[in-house]
C-alpha cells in the first residue's frame, strides 16, 4: 500500500479553498486550522462553505481531516482567563470537527512556565477531561509531541502517557511530529533509534493512541529543543532518516501530513511518497 500523504491547507477566504488547496498540491489527506491560530476569536464558516468542503472532500477523496488547534491553548495556565479560553477554543474546534467530519483537534498542552510538571499535571487532566465532557460524540482530542523548550508539557512520551493513562479515554489520541521528537532528544534518524523510539512510545503511551505523523524535518540540531521546520531532506533528519520513518512499521500506514510553508509543500509530499518502499 502507498503511504497516506498531505500537509498543513489554508483555509483563507473560503473553508472549501482548502479542498482546492490539497488537490493542487496531490494531498491524499490535509490538516487545516479552524480560525485564526493567533486568536482566541472562532470562525463563523457559513453553512454554505461547510457543504462545499464536504461535496469537494468527498469528490477528491480527501481523507482523513485534521484540525490543528489555535497557538494560544495552555491547560497548563495559573491564568483562568488563559485555562477557561483554552478550553472553551477546544470544545468549539471538537464541535466544528463534527460538522465537518474531522478525525479529531491536535494540540499542544502548553507549558506549567517552571512550576513543573507534577504541579500541573491534575489540571490538565481535569481540563481534558471537561472537554470531553461538552464534546460528547465528537472527534478525538489529539495530543501532539513538543520540542521541549520552556517548561513545555508532552515532549517526552512519558509525560504524554502519563495524561493519556490518566484520562483512559478511547477518545483520547496522540500525533507524532518528527522535528520536535528530534529537537527534544529521539536519535529517529537511525534506525535503532527511531525503533528505541517506539518502543518507548509503545510502553509509555501504547502504539494503538498514535493517529497521526506530522512529517517535519528540523532546522536544528538533535536535544536542542528549539522547534524549527524545515523541508523534508533538507534538514538534520534527512533523505535517509525519513526513508526509515515511511517505511517503519509502526508508522508506514498512518497519515502524514507536512506542516511546511505553502509553496514547498507539494515537493516535500512527492519527496515523501517517493522514499517510501513497497
Ligand atoms: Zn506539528
Amino acid at each position: 500500500m502507498p503511504i497516506k500523504v498531505g500537509a498543513h491547507v489554508s483555509i483563507a477566504k473560503r473553508l472549501d479553498y482548502a479542498i482546492d488547496r490539497a488537490v493542487n498540491i496531490g494531498a491524499d489527506c490535509i490538516q487545516i486550522f479552524g480560525s485564526s491560530p493567533q486568536s482566541w476569536q472562532p470562525f463563523l464558516f457559513p453553512l454554505e462553505q461547510v457543504d462545499e468542503f464536504e461535496e469537494k472532500r468527498e469528490k477528491a477523496g480527501i481523507d482523513p481531516v485534521f484540525l490543528h488547534s489555535i497557538y494560544l491553548i495552555n491547560l497548563a495556565s495559573k491564568n483562568p482567563y488563559i485555562l477557561g479560553n483554552s478550553i472553551g477554543s477546544l470544545v468549539q474546534y471538537l464541535k466544528f470537527g463534527k460538522a465537518i467530519n474531522a478525525e479529531g483537534a491536535v494540540f499542544h498542552i502548553g507549558s506549567h512556565k517552571g512550576r513543573g510538571f507534577e504541579k500541573v499535571a491534575e489540571q490538565v487532566v481535569e481540563a481534558m477531561n471537561q472537554i470531553l465532557l461538552r464534546t460528547k460524540g465528537c472527534g478525538k482530542l489529539i495530543i501532539e509531541n513538543s520540542a521541549g523548550a520552556g517548561g513545555v508539557i508532552g515532549s517526552s512520551f512519558k509525560e504524554i502517557g502519563l495524561i493519556v493513562k490518566a484520562l483512559n479515554s478511547p477518545r483520547i489520541a496522540v500525533c507524532l511530529d518528527t522535528a520536535h521528537a528530534f529537537e527534544f532528544g529521539y536519535d529517529i534518524r537511525t534506525k535503532k533509534g527511531l525503533d528505541d523510539a517506539m518502543k518507548e512510545f509503545d510502553r509509555e503511551i501504547g502504539l494503538e493512541k498514535l493517529v497521526l505523523i506530522h512529517a517535519n524535518d528540523s532546522k536544528t540540531a538533535r536535544s536542542s529543543n528549539r522547534d524549527r521546520h524545515e523541508n523534508i531532506g533538507k534538514g538534520k533528519i534527512g533523505l535517509e532518516g525519513f526513508r526509515g520513518i515511511v517505511s517503519h512499521p509502526d508508522l508506514r500506514d498512518l497519515p502524514f501530513i507536512i506542516e511546511t510553508p505553502p509553496g514547498s509543500d507539494k515537493d516535500d509530499i512527492e519527496t515523501l511518497r517517493s522514499l517510501s518502499v513497497h
